[in-house]
């Protein structure tokens, strides 16, 4: 039988396109392998955002030559975010290089005793495919890919390409799907649909498309000279395909990832606030807190923006949604980029402390080949980017514990996700992770029953502790 072995690096977006490959594979029959060696196809869904990132699969790599050995007629695909340069440097490591966007051209390929690439041909968006969701209850929607902005440290405008919209009517449908309740009378069941739907892009607010407001149809399968009269047409950006999202009927959470603070609009932080599925909480990447450096890495904004940006989107939320929980707000930023000063990096520091994080993914800057600052000298030395990603992380923690101490005595929704031993894990709407003692609460007797079956419930939960990194609670 054929047996597959997907490894996922990256971020949520590559997540969801293994969701895609591994629903592609499963329908030229092959099946998923518990354990890689058993596999006769691994593929290798790689990310090329961070040197480390590329690093990791280069370790891999020689794992996969061992297999090989072991098993020659075994297969190996890399596909993913990839750079012309990556490209060359796996060519000899890897069966097949495969552009994630052909993805509904690999079973022609695949099939094919010797794999032979000129086979590929252009198809329409890959996103239309329906994925294998790998969570029943918290699920993936890309609504865009690729990205306009060309941020200077960043591949993604070159391993993605443009920015394409995905068509807001599949997006709803998608949704509609997700979320509904299913009977199932033969084993007298019913089953909760999705709890969380995660709206992904590269960057969520550029997003764009047009329907037809009678029919809601998809313009773009139609030529200019066939579409219905202009009156009917009806444009969709991000803060109504949010509103559509929001009025799908059901009970599930609405989360998105990631906007740009350049293009949020009062519209979009009047709807999030407004709409209640959409959760209390925002990943805003700031990336520097220093105006030169926000210049250099062509992000549009300035410090002083993006702090008055932050102010108005908690003021919004505490007008409409009430002062607990605030929303809680989460950041990207680069250490260490080509120039950075001691001074400059204050400036980040001081921006840190002002607006008090919930969390923040800080990374330390590698040039990506390119882009627009690889052409720049990388000018801090390693050890001092150690130095700045630890002292960010100390500030980071100190505001994320003091936020996380506004939750005790507090209750709370949770969305549990798995079991660690005697506690069930999960998030808060706000995004906190937070583990769930089960043996000390009311339903101790049967905390060893109930467990498994609260996975994908929203329970309620009363807050204990809190740590920088996330809270503890118990059954309210
Ligand atoms: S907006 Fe985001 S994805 Fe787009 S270029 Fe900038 S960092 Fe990259």
């Amino acid at each position: 039988m054929s047996k597959y072995h997907l490894i996922t690096f990256g971020c949520q977006m590559n997540k969801s396109d293994s969701e895609r490959i591994a629903a592609v594979l499963e329908n030229i029959g092959y099946k998923p392998a518990s354990k890689i060696n058993e596999a006769n196809l691994i593929v290798v869904n790689m990310c090329s955002v961070r040197q480390s990132a590329v690093d990791r699969v280069f370790g891999k790599c020689q794992k996969l030559v061992k297999l090989q050995t072991l098993n020659p007629k075994l297969k190996t695909i890399l596909t993913g975010c990839l750079l012309k340069e990556d490209r060359k440097k796996f060519r000899d490591k890897f069966d097949l290089i495969l552009d994630i966007k052909d993805l509904p051209q690999w079973p022609p390929i695949l099939s094919k005793k010797h794999y032979n690439i000129t086979t590929l041909q252009q198809y329409n968006n890959y996103l239309q495919l329906r994925p294998k969701y790998q969570s029943r209850f918290s699920t993936l929607i890309p609504i865009s890919n690729g990205c306009d902005n060309f941020c200077s440290y960043c591949v993604v405008p070159y391993v993605r390409g443009r920015l394409v919209c995905r068509p807001a009517k599949e997006i709803i449908e998608e949704i509609k799907n997700l979320v509904k309740r299913e009977v199932n009378p033969i084993r007298n069941m019913i089953s909760n649909g999705a709890r969380e739907i995660w709206l992904l892009g590269q960057n969520v607010n550029s997003y764009n498309s047009l329907i037809c407001a009678n029919a809601g149809t998809n313009l773009r399968k139609y030529s200019w000279k066939f579409a219905p009269k202009l009156a009917q047409i009806r444009e969709v950006n991000f803060p109504k395909l949010l509103k559509m999202a929001n009025d799908v009927p059901g009970d599930f959470w609405l989360r998105f990832t990631s906007p740009h603070p350049k293009d949020f609009s009062d519209e979009l932080m009047e709807t999030m606030a407004g709409c209640r599925k959409i959760t209390p909480y925002l990943n805003l990447p700031v990336q520097s807190g220093d105006n030169k450096i926000l210049r250099k890495m062509n992000r549009d904004y300035t410090a002083g923006e993006y702090k008055n940006l932050v102010k108005k989107i908690r003021k919004t939320f505490a007008k409409i949604r009430g002062k607990f929980p605030p929303i809680s707000i989460s950041t990207d930023v680069i250490v260490g980029f080509p120039g950075e000063t001691k001074k400059q990096f204050e400036a980040t520091l001081k921006l840190f402390k002002e607006i008090k994080f919930d969390m923040a993914y800080i990374a330390k800057y590698s040039p990506r080949p390119g882009t627009a600052a690889a052409k720049l000298k990388d000018s801090v030395s390693k050890q001092e980017k150690e130095r700045r990603y630890k002292v960010l992380t100390e500030i980071l923690k100190e505001t994320a514990l003091k936020n996380n101490k506004k939750y005790i005595n507090k209750i709370v929704d949770v969305l549990p996700e798995y079991k660690k031993g005697e506690w069930l894990v999960g998030k808060t709407k706000t995004y906190k992770t937070i583990k769930i003692q089960m043996t000390k609460s009311k339903y101790q007797i049967n905390a060893k029953i109930q467990n498994p079956k609260l996975i994908g419930k929203f329970i309620k939960v009363r807050v204990i502790k809190a740590l920088s990194w996330g809270l503890g609670g118990e059954l309210a």
